[in-house]
């Protein structure tokens, strides 16, 4: 099914899983063996990332495959133009259509490892857009094709102040709008952590004529380091409260653990609030924020956490 089937016109709040290509064949194992646990919690659809510069292009297709067939969770498998001339793309898109897998997240890729601007390799695509119109030139209505959002506009385009100007931010949103006039049916967001930021975003595209569901990107903070090169790496705002909150405790992995598991819960309530009714988590491979979160918004039970599970319950604090 396409997964915008899968998110429009419910009457529930779904959710969703996001994971990424473990580097080493015990770290694939371990991956699976956590989807099946977490895919018991119903999650509308599970995605699996394209390494930078289509570093993992082989693995991700088999990872994929193996979501859609074995796992048996709705697959929605990334594809970049990074290195990638149209012959690999049309392999990649041929052999996932020849799995059953009927959703891919069409983006241009980030500049290859060493490189800091993106060069569009020979015979290949300069950017989503271009990707987005070959895939619909080539494959008509077979698949649903996602795109990314950024609700702080691309990285690219945010200034040393941590800003884009506001003509950069309109030049980004009408961008988004050519990817999905030209085909493309759903969003999926840039992490955040400015929940109001999203908010606004969502208004302005559909100010602009962006029909489609723009599906929030939520990465809860597992590990204080982690946060802070995600963040540094996408230019993301960091509130001053969150800043705040996580000064004191950064020493202490369980309780930035646990903070995060309490932001990620508010965020989600605020955007839920607002008619949101999709949820996209970015996993980071781990299961114990992401199902901590979904829980504390009562979308899945906790009694159905697999007992084998390293769970912890959040601290009180944080319960919401
Ligand atoms: P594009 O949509 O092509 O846009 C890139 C920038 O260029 C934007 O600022 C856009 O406005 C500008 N631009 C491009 N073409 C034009 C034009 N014709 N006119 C005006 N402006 C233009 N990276 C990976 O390597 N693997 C992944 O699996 C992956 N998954 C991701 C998932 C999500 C949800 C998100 C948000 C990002 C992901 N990324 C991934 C990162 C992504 O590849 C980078 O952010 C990359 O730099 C941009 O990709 P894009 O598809 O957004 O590019």
């Amino acid at each position: 099914d396409k997964i915008r089937a899968l998110v429009e016109d419910q009457n529930k709040v779904v959710f969703s899983f996001e994971y990424f290509p473990p580097k080493t064949e015990d770290g694939v194992d371990n991956l699976f063996e956590r989807m099946d646990r977490m895919v018991a919690h119903n999650p509308a659809f599970c995605d699996i990332t394209w390494g930078a510069g289509g570093s993992t292009a082989d693995l991700t297709l088999d990872i994929a495959n193996k979501m859609q067939n074995i796992v048996c969770v709705e697959t929605m498998m990334h594809l970049t133009c990074t290195n990638m001339p149209v012959e690999k793309i049309d392999h990649a898109l041929a052999t996932i259509k020849s799995n059953g897998i009927q959703n891919v997240l069409a983006l241009r890729g980030d500049p290859p490892h060493g490189q800091d601007k993106f060069v569009q390799v020979q015979g290949g695509f300069a950017c989503a857009l271009d990707l987005v119109q070959h895939i619909r030139r080539e494959y008509g209505d077979y698949f649903g094709i996602t795109v990314a959002g950024y609700p702080e506009a691309h990285p690219e385009v945010i200034g040393s102040n941590g800003v884009a100007s506001p003509e950069a931010y309109q030049k980004d949103l009408e961008y988004l709008k050519r990817k999905v006039d030209a085909g493309a049916d759903l969003i999926i967001t840039q992490l955040f952590y400015d929940t109001d930021i999203f908010l606004k975003f969502v208004n302005d595209c559909r100010q602009i004529g962006i029909k489609c569901p723009i599906v929030p990107g939520i990465m809860p903070i597992n590990n204080y380091k982690g946060f802070l090169r995600m963040t540094g790496f996408c230019k993301t705002k960091i509130p001053a409260e969150i800043t705040a909150a996580l000064e004191p405790i950064k020493d202490s992995e369980e309780a930035v653990k646990s903070y995060g598991i309490h932001l990620g819960t508010e965020m989600c309530k605020k955007i839920l609030a607002h008619g949101i009714k999709t949820l996209h988590l970015y996993t980071l491979n781990m299961e114990k924020s992401a199902l901590a979160i979904l829980v504390n918004l009562g979308l899945i039970e906790e009694s159905k956490i697999s007992r084998s599970l390293p769970w912890r319950r959040p601290t009180n604090v944080f319960r919401v």
